[in-house]
Parts: C-alpha cells; sequence; structure tokens
C-alpha cells in the first residue's frame, strides 16, 4: 500500500509537531484516494480497499475513474481547483456499483497537480431515507400506499385523464364481515388477511394503476385508461381470487365486495369518484355481499 508521507503541521504558539498522517488516515472511516494528473491512484488508504473490494495495496496504479465512474476525474484535474461534495457510486472488484458519497479537493504540490477523493458508504443512509419517505406514502401493515398519497396521486391522475379526454375508473373493496375474521381468529389472523388481500389486489394490477389501503379493511383502485367494463373485470377477479387465505393458523374462508365507478357525466373529480364507488359498494353489500356492483 502506498504510505502517506509524515507531515508537518504548525500549531499556533506551539513548536511544529509531526503527526502521523498514514496512521490518521488507516484510522479514517471513510476512502481517502490521491491521485496524479494522469488520474492514477498513488495513496488510497484501508477504507477505500474495504469499501472497494480490493485486497489491501492493490488500489495503487489503478484509474480513480475506474472506481469512481461516474465524477468525472478528467474534468476535475482540468479544472483550475475543485471542491465539491456529491452522491455518485463506487464500482467494487465484483463490478457491483455502491452509493457513495464523495468529496473532492485538488491540490498543488511543486511541480504536480493532485486530486483528492473522500469516499463514503451512503447505502445505509439511503435506506433510511427510503423507509422515511415509504412511512410517509405507505401503509405499514400493507405496504400498499397510503389514503393520503392516492388522494394525491388520483388528483393529478384525474387532472390528466379529463385533460386528454381519457377514462378513469376507480374500484372500492371491502371485506365482507371482516369483524368475524378478528373475532373467530384474532386480530393478527386479521391483519395477515389484510395483508393478502392487498398481495391479491396488487397482483391484479398493470404497472400504472394505483393501489391503495383506503381505511381499516378497504382498499381503492384506481384505474387509468380503464372504462367499466375493465373496471369490473378486474374487481371480479380480484373477488374470485380473494376468497381462501391460508394463515399461520388455519385457512380463513372470505368474501369481499366491491363497487365500481368511471368518471364521467356527473362524477368530475376524485371525490366524486370515490363517492359513487363507495355508493355501489354499499349496494353491493345491501344486496347480499360478495359481488361487484357498477355506479
Ligand atoms: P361488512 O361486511 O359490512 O363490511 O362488515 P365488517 O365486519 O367487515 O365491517 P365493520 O366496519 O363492522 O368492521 C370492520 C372491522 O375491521 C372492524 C375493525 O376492528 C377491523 N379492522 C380495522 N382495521 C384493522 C386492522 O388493521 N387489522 C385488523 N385485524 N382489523 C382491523
Ligand atoms: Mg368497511
Ligand atoms: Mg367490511
Amino acid at each position: 500500500m502506498a504510505q502517506f508521507a509524515r507531515q508537518s503541521v504548525h500549531q499556533s504558539g506551539a513548536a511544529p509537531a509531526v503527526i502521523p498522517l498514514t496512521a490518521a488516515l488507516g484510522a479514517f472511516p471513510d476512502g481517502v484516494a490521491v491521485c496524479g494528473r494522469d488520474g492514477i491512484i498513488v495513496a488510497a488508504n484501508p477504507a477505500l480497499h474495504r469499501l472497494s473490494g480490493y485486497p489491501q495495496g492493490t488500489l495503487v496504479g489503478l484509474e480513480l475513474g475506474q472506481l469512481l465512474p461516474r465524477i468525472g476525474v478528467a474534468e476535475a484535474l482540468n479544472a483550475a481547483m475543485v471542491s465539491e461534495r456529491r452522491d455518485s457510486v463506487a464500482r467494487r472488484t465484483d463490478g457491483a456499483l455502491l452509493p457513495v458519497e464523495v468529496t473532492l479537493g485538488s491540490f498543488r504540490d511543486g511541480a504536480g497537480g493532485y486530486l483528492l477523493a473522500t469516499v463514503r458508504d451512503i447505502a445505509r443512509r439511503l435506506h433510511s431515507e427510503q423507509q422515511l419517505r415509504d412511512s410517509a406514502t405507505r401503509d405499514g401493515l400493507t405496504g400498499l400506499l397510503n389514503r393520503t398519497t392516492l388522494m394525491q396521486v388520483g388528483e393529478v391522475e384525474i387532472l390528466r385523464a379529463r385533460r386528454y379526454s381519457r377514462s378513469v375508473s376507480l374500484i372500492m373493496i371491502d371485506v365482507d364481515h371482516f369483524k368475524r375474521i378478528n373475532d373467530a381468529h384474532g386480530h393478527p389472523a386479521g391483519d395477515q388477511v389484510l395483508q393478502a388481500v392487498a398481495e391479491t389486489c396488487r397482483r391484479s394490477l398493470r404497472s400504472c394503476d394505483v393501489v391503495a389501503r383506503y381505511g381499516g379493511e378497504e382498499f381503492v383502485i384506481l384505474l387509468p385508461e380503464t372504462g367499466t367494463d375493465g373496471a369490473v373485470n378486474v374487481a371480479e377477479r380480484i373477488r374470485r381470487n380473494a376468497t381462501r387465505i391460508a394463515l399461520d393458523s388455519a385457512d380463513v374462508a372470505i368474501t369481499i365486495s366491491a363497487g365500481v365507478a368511471v368518471l364521467g357525466t356527473g362524477i368530475l373529480d376524485l371525490g366524486a369518484l370515490i363517492s359513487a364507488a363507495d355508493r355501489a359498494l354499499y349496494r353491493a353489500k345491501r344486496t347480499g355481499r360478495d359481488r361487484v356492483e357498477i355506479a
């Protein structure tokens, strides 16, 4: 491994102190590399070897651009001065791309110009940021979009549909006699049933469809570019597929009811679409459950 030279630094008012720079960078948790004007790494600390998967000592001689393919090493080397921080990726020895935060700084030393890069693994940071975003937009039990997000996404979808005169339909689904399932099998089993119904909905949809947990045992599906027949087909498919749920403890027989509504005369916004689907759902309940009704 290339050694970082011992450096003299002047502390204010004190005699010049020698700090062991190699040892300091050896203990530094982030990766550090220095490359010369040709972009070839001349020094790298142990953390950079660990992060990139390169065996200790093998990073020296490698092009920095091979390790950090998206930072524009050549441009940075040609710039008069570089001092910046950005999220990027590092290419590991196995070819995998690792999300990293890179800080670049250029410096001169005698005749030569150098680029210093610190490389921080941010996979965990990105993961927790994603979790935070998910917890704000998704329902914790089923992983489906929550009601707030449905309303936001739905408004946009309906504006688009109205502007381009396209159809949008909405299905509201409610598990029949769900209270009895909770009472008979317990609340955790009820939770598993909700997860299974959510999965059935997810599996029955196209990628452009939006499915959300609307309330306790109620789900809403928004289907862009879909009229009444298409929406009824989807609702019927879900109804037929959500009949037997295998739980840890037992198999549970369930039925669902659904109401279908389509954007059009008298139904001009998301609120009206939801109300119409809800009324159709209510009719499905009143007329015996385990059925799909159209608004
Ligand atoms: P209906 O056929 O008329 O829809 O009858 P129902 O029993 O399904 O309807 P009701 O609204 O009376 O009961 C809904 C139940 O859903 C009551 C509530 O305790 C339960 N519930 C709501 N959220 C959850 C949840 O997250 N987990 C579980 N296990 N139960 C829930
Ligand atoms: Mg309900
Ligand atoms: Mg119910």
